[in-house]
């Protein structure tokens, strides 16, 4: 079972967060140009129409989880305040510095992600 995080270490990791927090903000707004609608009318060939598309929607698809990033990154800074950051979502045991230090915003511990994500 993971340790408990000191009050230092929580401060660490709300750091972490809110770099993490600024990096995502600012990789959205410079991706914003390539999820814009192709334009489907403009004479660009078969071909590389499909490719504006298929980059259209990787571009898309990586805003949507830097989306998602950016919402757990809100709870984790929220739930520091609440001080409840660090536990579990899923079964409420401590969630363990090592993988807060390399993930700061996941709500849940490696057992529960796991179980989440088969696979992974
Ligand atoms: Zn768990």
């Amino acid at each position: 079972m993971s340790e408990e995080l000191s009050s230092r270490q929580v401060r660490d990791l709300e750091l972490l967060l809110q770099q993490l927090q600024q990096e995502l903000k600012r990789l959205l707004s410079t991706t914003e140009e390539g999820a814009r609608p192709v334009d489907l009318g403009q004479p660009i060939g078969r071909l590389s129409r499909m490719d504006a598309l298929q980059q259209q929607s990787m571009a898309k698809a990586s805003r949507r989880s830097h989306e998602i990033r950016l919402q757990q990154i809100a709870a984790a800074l929220n739930a520091i305040k609440e001080g409840e950051y660090g536990q579990c979502k899923e079964c409420g045991e401590p969630i363990g510095f090592g993988r807060l230090g390399a993930r700061p915003e996941t709500p849940f511990c490696v057992g529960c992600q796991g179980r989440r994500e088969p696979g992974r």
